[in-house]
């Protein structure tokens, strides 16, 4: 048997609520799930408007479209990060601009931003790594400084605040996903929080195929036609139900992946004391959701050797992201600030370890291999 790296954890309510939407008969979007969702999402991160979409893919899509951005825009974030974050802004034509990341944290490096704005600058895309703040004040000041929008991509980040902010709620907009090797899951599934009021209202007409469809239903317009560019970015009622068993359930999922994580942490204390990793840093400030637990290995050799071991052991553990300014897309339609060092050298030497509920019986043994495979 291999101990996986991720399995999906669910909480033994998604079928009873899965089963309740297909008794009110309501399976497209925005019914009562998706509204208590959206619910949810404002009274706990704060933000003005919370919308279930489809994926963080699609929130940063939206995000893309509520920024206006127009090609040959440029947009700053880290090569460290996934895919999306950098899609959602080249499908509008925009330059992804790389900049490198903080040792410490992996997120974007907040004192290299200014170096790459340029008069074409529109967006900052800083991302919460492992569900890790990322230096908000400094971005959100770079940002007010230079007319910029913020757009966090907190897809790791929720239940998780940077000076007793919750992530998602600093920046002007900010997405989250609900994918199944996130924490808080809908098999696929996220969310635009909108904090800046200027954008709610054009932001639920974009999530509805342009449509002013959400004011018609609240009785705020007497028909309901095309007014804006969008696209369909809501969930069926289905994902949002399950979703419902999830967010019931936030406090008590983030609470054991922390016990997890913490359990972890002591473990490799002596490993880290004595050079043979580096375990994960988290600032003071910085209240993290345990999204993730990565070592750092001295040398790109060391991991390979330290995955191939783990696995003879049945357990599986995985490296992280290509840094997108080396990756074939990166290179035909980003570029690069600076000299990307620890981008290059720390994506070649992470590790990320299995942390799911439902492991702790493991643990143990987890941890006793991974000390022998570090030595
Ligand atoms: C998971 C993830 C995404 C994409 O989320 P989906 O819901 O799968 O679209 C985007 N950015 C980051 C940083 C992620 O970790």
């Amino acid at each position: 048997m291999i101990i996986p790296f991720n399995k999906p954890y669910m909480t033994g309510k998604e079928l009873w609520y899965i089963a309740q939407a297909h008794h009110n008969g309501w399976l497209a979007g925005d019914g009562s799930f998706t509204k208590r969702c959206n619910a949810w999402l404002e009274q706990r991160t704060g933000a003005r408007r919370a919308l279930l979409t489809h994926s963080c893919t699609a929130a940063l899509e939206m995000a893309a479209i509520l920024a206006d951005i127009q090609p040959g825009d440029e947009v700053i974030m880290p090569s460290y990060t996934f895919v999306s974050t950098a899609n959602a802004f080249v499908l509008r034509g925009a330059v992804p601009v790389f900049v490198d990341i903080r040792p410490d944290t992996l997120n974007i490096d907040e004192t290299l931003i200014e170096a790459a704005i340029t008069n074409k600058t529109r967006a900052i895309v800083p991302v919460h790594y492992a569900g890790v703040a990322c230096e908000m004040d400094a971005i959100m000041d770079i940002a007010a400084r230079h007319k910029l929008l913020v757009i966090e991509d907190a897809a790791q980040g929720i239940m998780s605040s940077y000076q007793g902010r919750p992530l998602g709620s600093i920046g002007h907009l900010a997405a989250l996903s609900f994918h199944e090797t996130k924490n808080i899951i809908s098999g696929e599934g996220g969310a635009l929080l909108v904090n800046d009021p200027a954008l709610a209202e054009r932001a639920e007409i974009i999530r509805e195929k342009g449509t002013n469809r959400s004011q018609f239903f609240r009785g705020q317009v007497d028909k309901y036609t095309w007014v804006d560019i969008g696209s369909s970015f809501l969930p069926s009622e289905l994902i949002a139900a399950f979703l419902w068993a999830q967010m019931e359930e936030a406090d008590a999922i983030t609470q054991r992946r922390l016990d997890i994580w913490q359990t972890y942490h002591d473990a490799f204390l002596d490993l880290e004391q004595r050079g043979k990793v580096r375990c994960p840093q988290v600032p003071a400030h910085c209240r993290h959701n345990a999204h993730m637990y990565q070592l750092l290995l001295p040398s790109l050799e060391k991991r390979t050797a330290f995955i191939a071991t783990l696995k003879a052991q049945g357990i599986s553990s995985v490296f992280h992201y290509v840094p997108l300014h080396t990756s074939p897309a990166g290179l035909r339609h980003g570029r690069a600030v600076g000299d990307m060092r620890h981008t290059l050298e720390l994506s070649d030497r992470l590790v990320r370890l299995p942390l799911w509920l439902g492991m702790e019986d493991h643990l143990e043994e987890i941890i006793h291999h991974v000390i022998a495979a570090a030595e």
